[in-house]
């Protein structure tokens, strides 16, 4: 088979996989003429997968054999779909071809499990060492890794990589029984724990490391830091199928939070289920409404960034249907609608914490809100300046020239928020 072929294969093969975003990488680049690379997001192209997903373009399988037989996997051993299998050094020169014409940020790389979990993460780990240590690749690798893969392999993996991740695949450990039997969820635990050990003492050792050189040498400083060895700088992320199982959003919620707060997860990516061809009889028939992958997105979001826990945002009886978000509006301000006895909110004296709780508030206007407050009374016209949407934020802040009168108890609010977007007349 050619490599044109194998392309097509691997690279449709890897479309499934949603975990794909390059934020978090050390910055390096290629300036001054050594290696080849940057990870620094200049002229970078990316692709987008039919369903909107921004993709990176090469993001492919090492190879779409696999000996596994998950239920929900295309690329499982029972599929009947063309098999194909790259070389390592076939990925690097794709890699390297691709990256020369400025057409990748870098390189995605999975794989079905061949041989055994430690065959293929070898071969994975190779292909990062080959770029990094003969061809000084300083772009963007990521490395999908395999959890039964020995602790030194994974180790080895993070040496090379810029992110690691290892999907979780299902949210609870019921469901991966069930639809991937040979999948341990315990074994996925260990190794993301591991994972975390090895991304802490490498950032720990940095720091310290870079605080010495201040305090000895403050000229040397970028000199002394390269001496520590970086362990997937941009961290670890995974991957949960949304929608292949009857778990709800509330229980979706509770593994991520326990992802991040056990093992500080740089991301949890959602990916709807997308039915597959000859799929068991197990599995839905249609994928989940799109929306809700977007909803679990924005849970996700307020609870990393907005102080919000997993359980205020999908309470037991809250929501269309029980532990679920509703899709007709986004979570924050269901939130917000549920507790108007939170509200208004007061620009001028409320915390920090109650601010990022009003809907249309981003982080990021919260900050210049608070800034400007030091210096003088927010009035009605600043949230104007700051082009926060003004008809979501009004009814549930006051300033020192607005009062939201008796807004938050109209029965209606939720519809007169939450108004479908009306198309244009172009005429
Ligand atoms: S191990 Fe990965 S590639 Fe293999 S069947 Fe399971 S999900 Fe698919």
């Amino acid at each position: 088979m050619n490599l044109q072929s194998k392309l097509a294969i691997l690279a449709d093969a890897a479309k499934y996989d949603a975990s794909c975003a390059s934020s978090g990488a050390a910055p390096r680049n290629s300036v001054g003429g050594r290696g080849m690379g940057s990870t620094e997001g200049m002229g970078i192209c990316h692709s987008y997968a039919p369903d909107g997903r921004c993709i990176s373009l090469l993001k492919i399988l090492l190879t779409n054999f696999c000996q596994y037989d998950c239920l929900y996997c295309v690329n499982r051993v029972t599929s009947n779909v063309p098999r194909a299998r790259f070389t390592v050094d076939e990925v690097v020169q794709l890699t390297l071809d691709f990256y020369r014409r400025n057409c990748i940020e870098g390189l995605f790389l999975s794989s079905g499990i061949i041989q055994s979990p430690d065959y293929t993460m070898e071969q994975v780990v190779e292909v990062a060492r080959v770029l990094r240590e003969e061809h000084d690749f300083r772009g963007y690798i990521h490395l999908k890794t395999i959890p039964d893969a020995s602790p030194e392999l994974m180790q080895r993996a993070g040496r090379y990589a810029d992110r690691l991740s290892i999907n979780i695949e299902l949210p609870t450990a019921e469901s991966l029984t069930a639809l991937a039997p040979e999948k341990n969820s315990a074994a996925i635990d260990r190794s993301m724990a591991r994972m975390a050990v090895h991304i802490g003492e490498s950032r720990a050792a940095r720091k310290e490391q870079a605080a010495q050189a201040i305090v000895s040498m403050p000229q040397s400083r970028t000199t002394r830091r390269a001496n520590v060895p970086l362990f997937a700088p941009g961290g670890q992320s995974t991957q949960m199928i949304v929608g292949a199982d009857a778990t709800d959003d509330r229980t979706i919620l509770a593994t991520s939070a326990r992802l991040y707060g056990v093992h500080r997860l740089r991301r949890v990516y959602y990916s709807a289920f997308s039915p597959i061809p000859d799929a068991a009889r197990a599995l839905p028939l249609a994928a989940p409404p799109t929306v809700r992958e977007h909803r679990l997105y924005q849970a996700d979001w307020l609870m990393r960034f907005y102080g919000f826990t997993h359980d205020e945002i999908v309470p037991p009886s809250q929501g269309n249907q029980v532990g679920m978000l509703a899709l007709d509006v986004d979570p924050k301000l269901a939130w917000a609608l549920a507790h108007r006895e939170r509200f208004p909110v007061n620009l001028n004296t409320a915390p920090r914490e109650l601010l990022l709780r009003v809907p249309g508030f981003g982080v990021q206007t919260v900050d210049r809100l608070l800034a400007a407050r030091r210096v003088r009374r927010l009035r009605h016209a600043d949230l104007a300046r700051l082009h926060v949407p003004l008809k979501k934020v009004l009814p549930f802040v006051e300033a020192a020239d607005y009062r939201p009168g008796r807004a938050l108890d109209a029965a209606d609010l939720a519809a007169q928020l939450t108004q479908p977007p009306v198309q244009r007349s172009l005429f």
